[in-house]
């Protein structure tokens, strides 16, 4: 499932740089992930870089959107087509 920033950010800005695909930006007044773009760092990392940084505990797991492992390897190659 993507993740999803809650309203405790603060706005750091320390996890925008480290999302593997770009899903992370500024917004008004909290930042954003896009859902298109999270693949809760799959297949790249164990764990998900943006919760691991914030220091607000703000990057959650969005319940309503589940997906399996396969489905965001899925994503990740769509969004990587150089790598695959
Ligand atoms: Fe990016 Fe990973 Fe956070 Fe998703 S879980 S927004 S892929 S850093
Ligand atoms: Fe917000 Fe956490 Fe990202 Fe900082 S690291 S901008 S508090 S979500």
């Amino acid at each position: 499932m993507s993740f999803i920033i809650s309203e405790d950010c603060t706005a750091c800005d320390l996890c925008r740089e480290e999302c593997p695909n770009d899903a992370i930006s500024e917004g008004d007044p909290i930042y954003i992930i896009n859902p298109d773009r999270c693949t809760e760092c799959v297949p790249v990392y164990d764990t998900q870089q943006c919760a691991d940084v914030c220091p607000a505990d703000a990057c959650v797991p969005d319940a309503d959107r589940p997906e399996n492992h396969e489905a965001l390897e899925s994503k990740y190659k769509e969004l990587h087509p150089e790598e695959v």
